[in-house]
């Protein structure tokens, strides 16, 4: 029932490397119940405890490349994104995301196989209710030639627009309104993508140490894709920045009914539009479906508190 809050029907693994780290990592997916929220429960190297990191805002501790929960020099999780569209797109509320090393692993660079574990054990709704997130008036962040906002709108649309000086992409724009379907779909198989001239500085930051051609569209020196398998969907790049993007709106800890838009944006962008949202309390309201219909449309809504788990970012 879309009124309410769902968990997995059952515990799922993934073993895989993290695209940046290169170590090889076990991800266990458990079912939780009503207003756990995405919980990554990851190891503190330097105690060797375990910490809970809540998927949400005001853990992130960095957008550099990807997003990372937790400061990267203690107990963190990072390149979250790929695994946080899935969850919300597929509508899984709550779930503890248990990590044996700081990274989720990359698996193909998409969310393709997160989607089709999840719908191989399907989800169990709980009885509590989901709250959504309603963006009620403009939002927008200028950063150099990026932007991004928040506008709204009935449902949940994503308007997404990459301009690359590079002929192997150059200009591309995803627009559509998202649900699980179109997610699956038109995005889901889009993989992560770079450059090979900026591999060697990469490895030098000790970033995409785990990044293959098994996990990345690799655009080479001649402007020509370099995978031989080439491209899984023609604009596959700008639905990539899409998916990223659906995964990082996700630290809203809930769905949001708004048009998000962005220009030239990444996992820092995405974030400070969150921000500037969640930051003005007259910009959004929390609101539940007053009854059970499959789209939830804004005369369905009415007003609610704050939810508990939302208290931290409000
Ligand atoms: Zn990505």
């Amino acid at each position: 029932m879309i009124g309410h809050q769902t968990t997995l029907r059952e515990k799922l693994e993934f073993s895989g490397v993290g695209v940046h780290s290169g170590s090889p990592v076990l991800m266990t997916l458990i079912p939780a119940d009503a207003n756990t929220g995405i919980l990554f429960n990851v190891c503190d190297p330097r105690t060797g405890e375990t910490k809970d990191l809540p998927a949400n805002l005001s853990t992130v501790g960095a957008t550099d490349l990807c997003t990372v929960l937790g400061s990267p020099a203690g107990a963190h999780a990072a390149t979250i994104e790929h695994l946080m569209a899935a969850l919300r797109a597929l509508n899984v509320d709550n779930v503890i995301v248990e990590l044996d090393a700081p990274e989720v692993p990359v698996m193909d660079g998409s969310s393709a196989v997160f989607v089709e574990a999840i719908h191989s054990v399907g989800l169990k709704s709980l009885s509590a209710s989901r709250c959504y997130i309603r963006v009620n008036k403009p939002v927008r962040v200028d950063m150099g030639a990026s932007w991004g906002e928040f506008v709204p709108y009935e449902g949940t649309r994503f308007e997404v627009e990459i301009d690359f000086d590079c002929e192997a992409i150059g200009r591309q724009q995803f627009a559509s309104d998202i649900n699980e379907d179109v997610f699956c779909k038109e995005l889901s198989r889009a993989r992560t993508f770079g450059f090979m001239k900026d591999v060697e500085r990469l490895w030098a930051a000790g970033f995409a140490l785990g990044s293959s051609l098994e996990n990345s569209v690799v655009i080479g020196d001649d402007n020509k894709i370099i995978n031989p398998e080439g491209l899984r969907y023609v604009d596959e790049f700008v639905r990539h920045k899409t998916l990223d993007a659906i995964g990082d709106l996700a630290l809203a800890g809930a769905p949001i009914l708004g048009c998000y838009r962005s220009y030239r944006g990444g996992h820092k962008l995405n974030s400070m539009v969150l921000k500037a949202l969640l930051s003005d309390a007259s910009a959004f309201d929390f609101v539940q479906p007053a009854r059970s219909r499959p789209k939830v449309m804004h005369g369905d809504l009415e007003a609610v508190g704050v939810p508990a788990y939302a208290a931290v970012f409000v």
